[in-house]
């Protein structure tokens, strides 16, 4: 029987762990142990994990183009990674990158991490930002951008259930959590095997415990270990690595997901400007590579091209792998626009997503029910709405996402596009053929363009590629009504949403929308969508209609200017982001599920070398494609990825290809 991946454990909402304070030191009440040493805690971590690990050495020689990875096992107050991120600044070459993932079950609360983290006022300027950066306590990977070279995801959950759902390889892990025998059910065979199989060859590996139960552990997995000399309370420590890692089985039953081998990346071309390709250009020029964006108009001048756009997502009642995606989405771009530090491009004033019926009532309490999400994420609201929302409110319930907002999503491609190393070229690619291990991009204007790797973010013109050809997109138009308030009417002050959404007016004048016309590709106004979005209106916030009206404002839509452009689809409403599948072969090499979906060829699954494809964000490419992004740039650079192993896979630009040949198609 192959091995697949397991099923992704439940969205949960993490607890803060019980603490006893002695100053700026944290005691765990429920495992009785500290979280470092009162005395002389830095110098520590630098024996145990930095020095043991020889990172000092291994950074100053790291001259990959992929960042190298520390895995953590408890993350703690992060003190271990502020150690390991100061030494990768004092060792490391310009141009070389960290990454840092660790696990956390019990996330400190942003305020006892910050109070833990005064202990150490030589890291201060780090910790800082790490308070700032703090995700909340929801189960899942969090990826933060430290710097343009640090990178940091936290894994929130059980330490060995989140290493197998990890899709990433480490380099040098810091095995910590406290000891084994505060804590056994950790420390466990299962944790070994996981930390092997997620190893680069060669990974090496420290901690502070001997105890026989880690030993044995590692040695069953496959490390080998050697006591070397402690420092602090600890006489002895363990350090060792690993020659031969384990292979990656977990996609034996879904070979068609087995990622493609790296390539040189110096060169990379984005085809399309708007967020998603301007996105994922950045991503890119982050990490030192140069890009080319190349954009037949010019950038937003598609479905990004609104003046404002609301950033919020709809999850689904019953945890799905869908809805999971996007919240994940959507913390990252909260997280992503805020460290943009532009306040005119993007207002977190939070999001009311009203209930106007009783059907959507029960689903909202439904899923307040099956979640119960920190209220830093989401929350019910059944009081105060009118309040909250800064106008009159007919509904009688809500749900509440206080960090979602609105943005201005032109003006950010636009800004996306100043970061160095980008060179944006205005001409339409027409054609894309692979000669000598490079793309040749043919353009509109007759010149050629070559590049290492090509990224298509042309939304719903991506399938237009011989390439591309097979990928099922539907073209959805969306029209945007916009109407300047008379003096006295203010609007919302937050987004409010049900079946569209309005936003904060911006210089006076208020945005609401927008239409959704599936199959239909036309960008021209007009006055039909103006009305459907008129009739939301009247819908969700009927009182401002009427305060509209006593104003003089005629609700007709020659009283209104608007935008309307055309998004990308996917069938089952999924971006499509990753590598893109050679369709034929997978037609061929996967035949056979078409008899029985249960005898999986033992065939990788083949990608056109270096090809990537970001589209089918449909109207949510703001909560999306920011992480999608990030995907792609992680995977082009073989860098461990910001989602499990399971979200990878399902947005995966090759699912269609199998379940058509499974349903016989
Ligand atoms: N590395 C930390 C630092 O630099 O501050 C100190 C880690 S502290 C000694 C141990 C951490 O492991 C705690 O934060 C605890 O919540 C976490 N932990 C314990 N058991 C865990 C488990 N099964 N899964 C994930 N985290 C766990």
């Amino acid at each position: 029987m192959p091995q697949r991946l397991t099923d992704l454990p439940p969205l949960t909402a993490l607890s803060a762990p019980l603490l006893t304070w002695s100053d700026t030191s944290p005691h765990s009440d429920d495992f009785d142990d500290v979280y470092f040493s009162r005395e002389g805690g830095l110098e520590e971590t630098e024996h145990v994990f930095l020095n043991t690990n020889r990172l000092p050495e291994r950074f100053a020689a790291w001259k990959n183009t992929r960042a190298f990875v520390i895995g953590e096992t408890g993350f703690g107050t992060g003190l271990n990674m502020l150690c390991a991120w100061a030494c990768f600044e004092q060792h490391a070459p310009a141009g070389a990158r960290l990454h840092f993932l660790s696990t956390e079950k019990y996330p400190l609360d942003q305020v006892s991490l910050g109070r833990a983290l005064r202990a150490w006022p030589s890291l201060a300027g780090y910790s800082q930002l790490l308070c700032e950066l703090w995700p909340s306590p929801v189960s899942g990977v969090h990826r933060l951008h430290l710097s343009d070279r640090v990178t940091l995801d936290l894994h929130y959950g059980d330490t060995t259930e989140r290493l197998a759902l990890l899709d990433g390889q480490v380099d040098a892990w810091f095995l910590d959590g406290f000891a084994p025998s505060k804590n056994p059910q950790m420390w466990q065979p299962e944790l070994f095997e996981a930390m092997a199989a997620r190893s680069r060859p060669g990974a090496t590996f420290a901690t502070f415990t001997c105890a026989g139960i880690v030993k044995r552990g590692l040695k069953a997995a496959g490390f080998s270990w050697k006591k070397v000399p402690g420092c602090g309370r600890k006489r002895e420590i363990l350090a060792g690595m690993i020659d031969t890692p384990p292979t990656d089985k977990r996609r034996e039953a879904t070979p068609w997901f087995t990622p493609p081998a790296p390539l040189p990346t110096q060169q990379v071309a984005v085809i399309g400007a708007g967020i998603a390709g301007c996105s994922v250009a950045a991503a890119l020029a982050k990490r030192g590579v140069n890009v080319t964006v190349i954009e037949r108009e010019a950038p937003g001048a598609g479905g990004s091209g609104n003046r404002q756009g609301a950033l919020y997502v709809k999850l689904a009642a019953d945890t799905n792998y869908q809805s999971r995606f996007y919240l994940s989405g959507l913390l990252y771009s909260q997280r992503w626009l805020n460290q943009l530090k532009a306040p005119t491009l993007w207002q977190p004033c939070g999001v009311v997503q009203l209930a106007t019926n009783a059907k959507e009532a029960k689903r909202q309490q439904r899923f307040c029910e099956q979640h119960s999400l920190p209220k830093s994420v989401v929350s019910p609201l059944t009081q105060g709405l009118s309040e909250k929302a800064g106008v009159a409110i007919e509904a009688k319930h809500a749900l509440f996402y206080p960090h979602a907002g609105w943005v201005r999503p032109k003006a950010l491609c636009e800004h996306l596009l100043q970061t160095p190393n980008i060179t944006l070229r205005q001409s339409d690619v027409t054609s894309l053929k692979r000669e000598d291990k490079s793309w040749q991009l043919a353009l509109s204007d007759g010149n050629t363009i070559s590049a290492d790797q090509v990224v298509i973010a042309s939304a719903h013109y991506a399938n237009m590629y011989a390439q591309t050809a097979n990928l099922p997109l539907q073209q959805v138009r969306g029209q945007v009504s916009e109407v300047r308030l008379p003096a006295g009417v203010k609007g919302p002050k937050r987004v409010v949403c049900a079946g569209g959404y309005v936003s904060p007016a911006i210089e006076g004048v208020l945005t609401f929308g927008a239409s959704f016309v599936p199959n239909n590709a036309s960008s021209e106004v007009t006055d039909s969508d103006h009305q459907r979005n008129i009739d939301e209106l009247r819908q969700t916030l009927p009182a401002l209609v009427a305060e509209l009206e006593s104003a003089g404002t005629h609700l007709t839509p020659q009283a209104f200017e608007g935008r309307a452009a055309v998004r990308a689809a996917s069938p089952d409403k999924t971006p499509y982001a990753g590598p893109v599948p050679n369709a034929p072969v997978w037609q061929s090499d996967y035949a056979v599920l078409a008899k029985d979906a249960s005898r999986v060829p033992n065939a990788p699954g083949e990608h056109y070398p270096g090809l990537w494809i970001s589209t089918a964000h449909g109207s949510r490419g703001l909560s999306s494609a920011p992480l999608c992004a990030e995907l792609i740039a992680s995977r082009l650079l073989d860098d461990p990825m910001p989602l499990e192993a399971q979200l990878v896979d399902h947005i995966h630009p090759g699912r269609r290809i199998i379940s058509a040949i499974i349903r016989g198609q």
